[in-house]
């Protein structure tokens, strides 16, 4: 059994990877934060939502552990990408997501139809520690530049990014899942995300689709 900590205090964080990865590679145990004695909030300055995963997965790699993290957000074409690694406060600090969406729907009133794309971004980071023996296969690495912006060795450093297409819708539709789910409109589905069952939506998902690209790196890198 191989223990890997993913860089969250959140537990509903923890059961969901947890659930996910439990049957793909039955070999991990996946610790949080809290069972490592690391009760700080890791602050989350990157510029990217890799920057960010990074960071958040580089804690419990210079603690020794071999760490892992998600960062993900809605990209706006028309508005270059935002709200992106901003999205959870981008109505403010401690902002809730009805206000974010509300402040969207205000943002985007009157953009025409086909300039209303957007994506939500999933993406999860793998972060070796010093001297664990392990390393990351070259395909699986990070890029020189991400590298040295981070200040994480490539060769001990994988990530990997899950899309999903839609556009935002003019008002909100549906009550389900959370964040701007209500205000995404999926084209598979013909419907927002916020009217979507979950396992429909986790079958699409950015999340869902970068769980599945991480799955198969943490079976190469940890085999
Ligand atoms: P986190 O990095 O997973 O905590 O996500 C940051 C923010 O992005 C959330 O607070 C939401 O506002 C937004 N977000 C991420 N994933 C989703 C999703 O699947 N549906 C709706 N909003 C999301």
């Amino acid at each position: 059994m191989t223990d890997v900590v993913l860089a969250t205090h959140n537990e509903h964080k923890a059961k969901e990877f947890r659930e996910i990865f439990g049957s793909v590679c039955p070999d991990i145990r996946i610790l949080t934060l809290s069972d490592i004695g690391h009760d700080e909030e890791i602050e989350e300055n990157g510029a990217t939502f890799e920057e960010n995963a990074i960071i958040k997965a580089s804690v419990p790699a210079s603690f020794g552990y071999i760490g892992i993290a998600d960062d993900s957000g809605l990209a706006v074409d028309f508005l270059g990408g935002d709200p992106g690694v901003r999205s959870a406060r981008y109505a403010g600090l401690g902002c809730d997501s009805a206000a974010c969406r509300e402040k969207l729907l205000k943002v985007m009133k009157g953009v025409p139809e086909n300039e209303r794309g957007a994506g939500f971004v999933c993406v999860m980071a793998l972060c070796l520690p010093e001297g664990s023996g392990l390393s990351v296969p070259a395909d699986l690495r990070i890029s020189r530049e991400t590298a040295e912006r981070s200040g994480r060795p490539a060769e001990m450093t994988a990530v990997v990014r899950g899309e999903c297409r839609g556009r935002i819708t003019d008002k909100e539709y549906g009550d389900l899942g959370f964040g701007y789910d209500p205000v995404f409109f999926s084209p598979e589905f013909g419907k927002t995300f916020g009217e979507l069952a979950a396992d429909e939506k986790n079958s699409i998902s950015h999340r869902g689709r970068a769980a599945e690209k991480f799955a198969a790196v943490l079976s190469r890198v940890l085999k």
